[in-house]
């Protein structure tokens, strides 16, 4: 193989000259060595060095202490955050999360032993050029991930390892190498005593790549020991004419087919989570699923909850899934009540939702026009501004006030009020809407 070359940004170049100007060694490692190997601009510099964190605070003038006790220390060069580590070894794993100890060594190889794959654990130097004891540029070109060392005690040592094996696949669309996944079939289990922002995190970026499809379909056995609420769906046949695949096939290809934002393939792998608990099957032999968005919907929280997703995300994802079943409506009435109910941004994200639905259903394309008709209507009444909402209602409290309305029927009337609007029964004009509330007045007072 010939001699690669990776074009070092300017500061990271002089952050291993002054490193090596003091008697030091210094390379880029990791991540940025792995992408600038397969052409991919690297979304930040990792460098590994000889040096010691405190040697570094007195060669640096602009450092912060980020991770002292692990050897880590981030320097600010022309505006660019560099972590620089010392060269490190990991004592022993008791809890299966993150080392009892690390030690400090002087000999980069070392350091590059105790990271997760081939392909993460090489290091560039712009003079003495790669570093790469493990064969990781070779795997880089095989589209193969491989543990380094032994891959059952790495994935002991840290579990984690395993979920970012899939993440791997997700991102590159490599294949695991044999000896490594039997290993993350033995191991997997230990996943569950990984802290779960850190679960979170990795899910979230399986979910969001390239080869999501891939990693969802091969390693499911191993999503399903952090997700168990998956497994049920794994093979259920939906004796459906609506659907020609089975719930986790029919859900990869809804996730698939939604745009890559973390809210939407959430929303995407769980809306049919709730099919296995509600499966009926007909006298004809027809399968049906009734209720299943609710329970969906409520696993989505356990779920969401768990792992400590954002609670922004969860309740986006919670109401998705609930409504991913109920139409929109094909008539501008409909869709005005959907679009007072929900908000202009959530019809939006239901309209995705729904449309890879269908495309993960593979059966009726009729569908798939009515949607867009529903869009078409959707952009016509919000270019419009319309009131769908109180806020925006023509009259207020003080208006109701006037009326002689008071207390819990202010509230009351109001919303009346706007239920007209949206449907179109009344015009959102003061005049209008005084002779409105008049007459609602008028009709409760009497009944
Ligand atoms: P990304 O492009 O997603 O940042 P990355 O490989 O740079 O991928 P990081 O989490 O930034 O991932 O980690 C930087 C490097 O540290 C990795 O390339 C790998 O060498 C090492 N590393 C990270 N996490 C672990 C781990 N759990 N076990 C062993 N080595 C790890
Ligand atoms: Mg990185």
């Amino acid at each position: 193989m010939t001699r690669p070359v990776i074009a070092l940004p300017h500061a990271v170049g002089v952050v291993i000259e002054t490193l090596e100007r003091a008697g030091h060694t210094a390379w880029v490692v990791g991540g940025c060595v792995r992408d600038s190997l397969c052409g991919v601009t690297p979304h930040d510099w990792d460098l590994t060095t000889s040096a010691r964190p405190d040697a570094m605070q007195k060669l640096f003038p602009k450092v912060r202490l980020t991770g002292v006790q692990h050897g880590t220390v981030t320097v600010i060069q022309d505006d660019m955050a560099l972590e620089v580590t010392t060269y490190r070894g990991e004592g022993a794993y008791t809890d299966g999360r993150r080392p009892d100890t690390v030690c400090f060594l002087s000999r980069v190889e070392e350091d590059l032993a105790r990271r997760d794959f081939t392909i993460n654990a090489m290091a560039y130097h712009p003079m003495r050029g790669l570093c790469d004891p493990f064969g990781g540029r070779e795997d880089l070109q095989a589209g193969l991930l491989r543990a380094v060392g032994d891959p059952d005690q790495r994935f002991t040592e840290d579990a984690l390892r395993i979920l970012r094996g899939v993440r791997f696949v997700a991102k590159t669309g490599f294949t695991i190498e044999p000896h490594t996944v039997y290993a993350m079939y033995r191991q997997m289990q230990r996943l569950v005593h990984i802290a779960s922002e850190r679960v979170f995190a990795e899910l979230c970026t399986i979910l969001t790549s390239r080869y999501t499809g891939r990693a969802l379909r091969q390693y499911r056995a191993v999503l399903a020991v952090v997700l168990p609420e998956l497994a049920p769906m794994f093979g259920l046949c939906q004796h459906n004419p609506h659907h020609c695949y089975d719930v986790w096939e029919h859900t990869v290809r809804t996730v698939e087919a939604i745009p890559a934002q973390p809210v939407l393939r959430w929303a995407m792998l769980l809306h049919d989570s709730g099919k296995p608990h509600t499966y009926t099957i007909d006298e004809a032999g027809v399968g049906h699923f009734y209720g299943h968005p609710k329970v969906s919907a409520e696993l989505a929280h356990q779920i969401l909850m768990r792992l400590h997703a954002p609670n922004a995300l969860r309740t986006q994802v919670e109401t998705l899934v609930e409504f991913h079943d109920h139409g929109i409506g094909q008539e501008e009435r409909q869709v005005r009540r959907a679009l007072a109910k929900h908000g202009e941004a959530v019809v939006r994200q239901l309209l995705a939702v729904k449309k890879a639905d269908y495309t993960g259903q593979n059966t009726f394309p009729v569908h798939l026009q009515e949607l867009q008709h529903t869009e078409r209507l959707v952009n016509g009444i919000c270019a419009q501004a319309p009131c769908l909402t109180l806020q925006t209602l023509a009259v207020d409290g003080y208006t109701m006030q006037e009326l002689g309305l008071s207390g819990v029927s202010i509230g009351e009337g109001l919303r009346w009020l706007l239920t007209q609007v949206v449907e179109g029964q009344v015009p959102n004009e003061p005049e209008a809407l005084r002779a409105c509330a008049s007459e609602w007045k008028e009709s409760r007072d009497e009944g």
